[in-house]
């Protein structure tokens, strides 16, 4: 099997199917088109070779003559090529034509159907495509034609005399011909009709009317492609049964600065709040070489991040590598990092810094000490426990990088309600990467990240009293909630 015609889904990348990622981790071409998740490409290997064909250089779409080329040319080579596209390939994807084409070239290929747009993004605005005793059909319409040119494939009479709900694609551009080409066709100006913009993406938004305004309604609104037009009485149903976006964050943006592989819990978290996340992360965690000495000889290992915990835990052959001395782990996140791994840590401070560590560990006779940590940090530790005669040594696990953003993500988080940041290396990554938030409430995790901040020259509005992420969502809750 060398060609894999997948779909991507209509842009949460909770809906890409299981069968899609596996796909993507395992591809060594990635064909991809602009509409597809936001980090929909994140599982790919390093050295997967990742193609835009959506657009070129942002401006016009790459022709399918180069797309089919590319597919044609690495599927023979005996790559694994993922073709991924937004929604269902088989919707308004070109992805039939796709596969008559690696057919007559006599290439394997498999088909993976995606969630398509025209029922996600309904779904998401709270209007069933189909619903007992109101609608018992649906077609799937493109609005990309004109409907006025005589050459029209589409039947518009027929259209109109449709029995059940019409689900037109890209056609936020000619809402007006096709509302009024339905009501020519008979279909009643009072007809309640929904445009969905960017269906399942956090910024999602919903516009209502009916056949007789809703041209101007969206013009009025300013609503851009992509878009999904819901026509039918089910679109009545958007007021009852809308819930994207509802709940105690609804309406707010937040930026999420941590790493990206580090990130999703923490902006599922605020997303399920009703939050509009902005991923922006300036960092990346990049893993040191490292050799785990013989333990057997140390009492304590001190590990000092959830980002030390899975590195190290990666580091061991199996559990018993870690046998020997007492494990210390810096706060809950950290403990809980170890936990994934089978191990329970002997001593968990509360407050996840270095200074309440220090202070669990007052009693505690000390030989030799292991400190497993990120390359660069605080000395407060180490200096601490040597100063009570302990011999300290250093594991250096990981080393935090720049992350570069691009414009959209510079932007978009500067402009958020809040900007969250949980550690003093995103802050300084951030800052570098972006600038300043001006306009935004700046969320901090802890003390040390809010010293970083002031340092460089930013007030922390609100700082977690428990020092994790789930601590930082509380403290945002509360400030919400005044
Ligand atoms: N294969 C895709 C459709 C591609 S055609 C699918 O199955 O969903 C592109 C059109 O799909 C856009 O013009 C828009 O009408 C619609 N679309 C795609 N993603 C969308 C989204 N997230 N929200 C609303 N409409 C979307």
């Amino acid at each position: 099997m060398t060609a894999y015609l997948v779909g991507a889904g209509p842009g949460d990348a909770g809906l890409m199917t299981a069968r899609s990622l596996e796909l993507i981790a395992r591809a060594d071409v990635i064909l991809y088109d602009r509409l597809i998740p936001d980090g929909a490409l994140d599982g790919a290997r390093a050295d997967t070779e990742l193609i835009d064909v959506g657009k070129i250089g942002g401006g016009a779409q790459v022709p399918q003559e180069t797309t089919d080329e590319l597919l044609l040319r690495h599927a023979r080579a005996g790559r694994e090529v993922v073709r991924l596209k937004g929604g269902d390939p088989f919707v308004f994807g070109r992805g039939g034509e796709e596969a008559q084409l690696l057919r007559a070239a006599g290439l394997d290929f498999e088909v993976v159907p995606g969630v398509t747009a025209g029922v996600a993004a309904p779904a998401y605005a709270g209007i069933p495509v189909t619903q007992r005793g109101v609608s018992a059909a649906v077609a799937f319409v493109t609005g990309h034609e004109d409907p006025s040119k005589p050459d029209t494939q589409i039947d518009w009479p027929a259209l109109a005399a449709f029995p059940g709900t019409l689900v037109f694609y890209m056609g936020v551009r000619r809402l007006d011909r096709i509302a009024s080409q339905l009501v020519a066709g008979g279909r009643a100006g009072s007809e309640p009709v929904a445009v969905v913009q960017r269906g399942t993406f956090p910024d999602q938004r919903t516009v209502t009317g009916t056949l007789a305004d809703i041209a101007a309604r969206a013009q009025e609104a300013g609503v851009k492609a992509p878009a999904i037009t819901v026509v039918g009485a089910v679109a009545g149903l958007h007021d009852e049964i809308a819930w994207f976006g509802a709940g105690p964050l609804a309406g707010r943006s937040v930026a999420v600065t941590r790493a990206r592989a580090q990130a999703s819990p923490l902006a599922a978290r605020l997303r399920a709040l009703g939050a509009r996340v902005v991923e922006a992360p300036a960092i990346r965690i990049a893993p040191l070489d490292a050799t785990l000495p013989d333990l057997s000889d140390f009492d304590l290992l001190c590990v000092t991040s959830p980002n030390g915990a899975r590195r190290l835990l990666e580091l061991c052959h199996d559990a018993r590598d870690l046998c020997g001395p007492a494990i210390a782990a810096i706060g809950p996140g950290t403990a809980d990092a170890l936990r994934a791994g089978g191990i329970e840590a002997d001593i968990v401070p509360q407050r996840a810094v270095a200074e309440s560590l220090v202070a669990a560990l007052a009693e505690r006779p000390l030989r030799r000490v292991l400190i497993a940590r990120a390359e660069q940090a605080r000395e407060l530790l180490p200096d601490a426990l040597r100063s009570r005669g302990a011999d300290v040594e250093i594991l250096a696990l990981y080393r935090t990088v720049a992350e570069p953003l691009d414009e959209r993500a510079r932007e978009t988080a500067l402009g958020a309600d809040y900007v969250t940041f949980t550690s003093a290396s995103a802050v300084r990554f951030f800052v570098e990467a972006a600038g300043r938030p001006e306009r935004s409430q700046i969320v901090s995790i802890g003390p040390i990240t809010s010293a970083a901040l002031r340092e460089h020259g930013l007030m922390p509005d609100i700082e977690a009293a428990e020092h994790t992420p789930d601590g930082l969502v509380s403290a945002l809750l509360a400030n919400v909630a005044g």
